[in-house]
């Protein structure tokens, strides 16, 4: 079968591994000498590819549900939409999301992802109570903060490479109403934007789009996006209008020009302030869902996300800078999304610590990586690191000077034998060994 992660690049051929039950899985691990999972392929990058892959999308059975407390067991190839398809009319909903609700709960354990609450909730590890593992020699292993605590850490935000997650159970939070209390700030630089989100600290949800070309005194300015959780309205509104990208955008569609007009129509369409108006959880958390295949837009030759995270002291100082770098060199992004995280958790591998975060899109072409040579830069002298589920080119070195707790992880992995069985294209590139 022919793969790639969310961003289309790179494209490999790799043999699939379908299973449904956990003994035929262990019997097939037994042969394989080297494999990853591939589960929905939202990541952005290398990370759930090799020339081996197993695919969980058949692993996809809710186990258990307890009305009361709102804990979840389900097999980890379960979708994030399937769960509020099923849970949002009786009342429930993820506690934290990413921005699309098409991945896996493995996926969501193996990156450790974040939503627009991190600075309240934390990562996705936070809801987990507790999950089972394969190991390298197929034998399953309980994992919880008090059950086998370091594989536990390990695997939220592990990547796929401490073994193979096979069924987890979640807590869910209780929700009256399928819609959200929107608040939305335009701001008119980065100072503007900075002060807001630190002003609305106690807002559950927050997230900026941002302006990434523009410069000067507006250099920042962006459209903030708060909400909470509505006590009104139903709780399944109805279904928002879809349409899928048929075809892979032309390469003259994306350059500075269309991209500084889409950014700046963006910004200038949104009033100055909106106050708690109804919008659907669909379109507050998953706005790009409604869009299908919209990796196409960037052409058949791809695109990445580079996704990175600065302490919270060098964060105003350090965007700054890398926003000039980008203006300077004029390859922009449509999609540049601002967050605000709390602290970091223990897990050796998760990408968040207490500060900001910048997404940015890329085209893939010949003079990005080069450029983004010299933004890994920036990030390390302000104390950040990248993010792997978005990353397909980093080097080890910006790798280990972002995560200091590498050498930890690789030694599990070497204790383990799992460094002999998991292994990604991305895990390869970083030299995650021991
Ligand atoms: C539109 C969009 C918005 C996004 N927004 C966010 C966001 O706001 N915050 C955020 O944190 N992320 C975000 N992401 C990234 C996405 O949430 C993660 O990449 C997620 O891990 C994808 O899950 P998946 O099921 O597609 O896994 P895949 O992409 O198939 O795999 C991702 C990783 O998980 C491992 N893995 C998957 N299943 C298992 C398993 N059962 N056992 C062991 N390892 C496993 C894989 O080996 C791989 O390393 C976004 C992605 C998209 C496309």
């Amino acid at each position: 079968m022919r793969i790639s992660g969310w961003g289309r690049f790179p494209y490999i051929e790799a043999e699939g591994l379908h299973f449904e039950t956990r003994r035929r899985l262990a019997c097939r691990l037994e042969e394989l000498s080297d494999c990853i999972v591939h589960a929905r392929g939202r990541s952005y990058g290398d990370s759930a590819l090799s020339e081996r892959v197993v695919l969980t999308n058949r692993f996809d059975k809710i186990l258990a549900f307890d009305e009361v407390s709102g804990i979840l067991t389900c097999e980890s190839g379960v979708t994030l939409s399937e769960i509020i398809d099923a849970f949002l009319p009786r009342g429930w909903f993820p506690s934290i999301t990413p921005g699309t609700r098409f991945i896996s709960i493995g996926g969501a354990i193996a990156s450790d992802v974040h939503g627009k609450n991190h600075h309240k909730a934390g990562c996705f590890s936070e809801c987990i109570v507790s999950f089972d593992l394969m190991l390298p020699d197929g034998s399953i292993v309980r994992c919880s903060r008090e059950e086998n605590s370091d594989l536990f850490h390990a695997t939220c935000g592990g990547m796929g490479l401490t073994g193979i997650i096979l069924e987890a159970t979640l807590r869910l939070q209780a929700v009256q109403s399928g819609y959200i209390r929107e608040t939305v700030i335009r701001c008119g630089n980065l100072d503007e934007v900075f002060h807001q989100f630190e002003a609305h600290h106690d807002t559950t949800y927050s997230v900026a789009w941002i302006d990434c070309l523009a410069r000067g005194r507006k250099q920042g300015r962006s459209v903030l996006m708060l909400g909470e959780h509505a006590d009104s309205g139903r709780l399944i509104p109805p279904p928002a209008k879809s349409f899928s990208i048929p075809f892979d955008s032309p390469a003259f569609l994306l350059n500075r020009f269309s991209i500084v007009s889409f950014n700046h129509l963006y910004y200038e369409i949104h009033p100055d302030f909106v106050d708690g108006r109804l919008v659907p959880i669909d379109t507050f958390f998953y706005p790009l869902d409604k869009i299908g295949n919209w990796n196409r837009m960037y052409g058949s030759g791809g695109f990445t996300q580079y996704q990175f995270v600065l302490p919270r002291a060098a964060s105003r100082k350090g965007l700054s800078t890398i926003l000039d770098r980008i203006s300077q060199a004029g390859m922009g992004s449509f999609l540049a999304v601002l967050k605000l995280f709390g602290p970091r958790n223990q897990n050796p591998l998760s990408f968040p610590m207490e500060g900001y975060t910048l997404a940015l899109d890329f085209k893939i072409q010949k003079k990005l990586f080069p450029l983004l040579d010299e933004l890994d830069r920036i990030v390390l002298d302000h104390g950040g690191r990248l993010y792997l589920t978005k990353d397909v080119r980093m080097p080890a070195a910006v790798f280990r000077n972002g995560y200091p707790a590498w050498e930890r992880f690789t030694a599990l992995r070497g204790q383990y034998g799992m460094d002999r069985k998991f292994n990604s294209l991305q895990s390869r590139r970083l030299g995650i060994q021991a």
